[in-house]
């Protein structure tokens, strides 16, 4: 069978990290969590206590190995081989992370790893220019959306079940406040590609999404 590279995109909170996940986990394909390449950086670039400079930045993110090893049914993501996955959630790296992708050095960089990582295929890349930039000859491109409200209630959820003590209108704030940072800034914007899907998973089960998602794959695959 035709080993895939599938591209899954969309706005904050649309449930892309769960669903390319299930969706991975169920055809045996990798995953690669885009957003949590460009949080790794942030993270690290906070551990430096560097000041804010896009040069210091993008060299940061030049030399940084970034892997993910799926286990126990979470990614566990590892920077230069120092495992994360716990601290790249927060709300001050959310906040720092929309600024920091902008910087057209750590795109490049990051850019680079991820189609080293997908060049083979059998893949499934969760970000917002996996379709337009990263790989846009990928076999299957999903735009996957779903109402800023029921999008910040995920992500409300998600943090509290973590221990977070948040605010729902904050929550939702910041991730609208991101969305438009993401979506204005003159490198890869997010943006739906002309020939990606469009699936709105308003009011829809994780497992009705990875399903029709899976469906998708079976039709490209023959
Ligand atoms: O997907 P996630 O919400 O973890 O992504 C965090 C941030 O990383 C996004 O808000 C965006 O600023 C950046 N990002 C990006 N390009 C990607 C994936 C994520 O710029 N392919």
């Amino acid at each position: 069978m035709k080993k895939l590279v599938i591209a899954l995109d969309g706005p904050a909170g649309a449930g892309k990290s769960t669903i390319a996940k299930a969706v991975a986990e169920k055809i045996g394909y990798a995953y690669i969590d885009t957003g949590a390449m460009y949080r790794a950086v942030t993270w690290k670039f906070v551990q430096t206590g560097h000041a804010y400079e896009d040069e210091f930045i993008g060299e940061l993110s030049e030399k940084m190995v970034i892997e993910f090893q799926p286990r126990d049914g979470v990614n566990h993501v590892f920077a230069d081989g120092v495992e994360i996955t716990n601290f790249i959630r927060t709300p001050e790296i959310s906040k720092l992370v929309s600024p920091l992708s902008a910087i057209a050095r750590v795109r490049v960089a990051m850019v680079a790893q991820q189609r080293r990582m997908g060049e083979k295929g059998g893949v499934i890349l969760d970000g917002r220019d996996i379709g337009t930039v990263v790989f846009p000859n990928a076999d299957l491109k999903i735009f996957l959306t779903a109402t800023a409200d029921e999008r910040a209630q995920r992500r409300y959820k998600e943090l509290i079940a973590n221990g977070m003590k948040v605010d729902f209108e904050q929550v939702k704030a910041d991730l609208v406040q991101r969305d438009y940072q993401d979506s204005h800034r003159p490198v890869s914007p997010l943006k739906q590609a002309d020939d990606a899907i469009l699936l709105d998973s308003t009011g829809m089960h994780i497992e009705e999404v990875r399903d029709a998602i899976i469906k998708m794959i079976g039709e490209k695959e023959k």
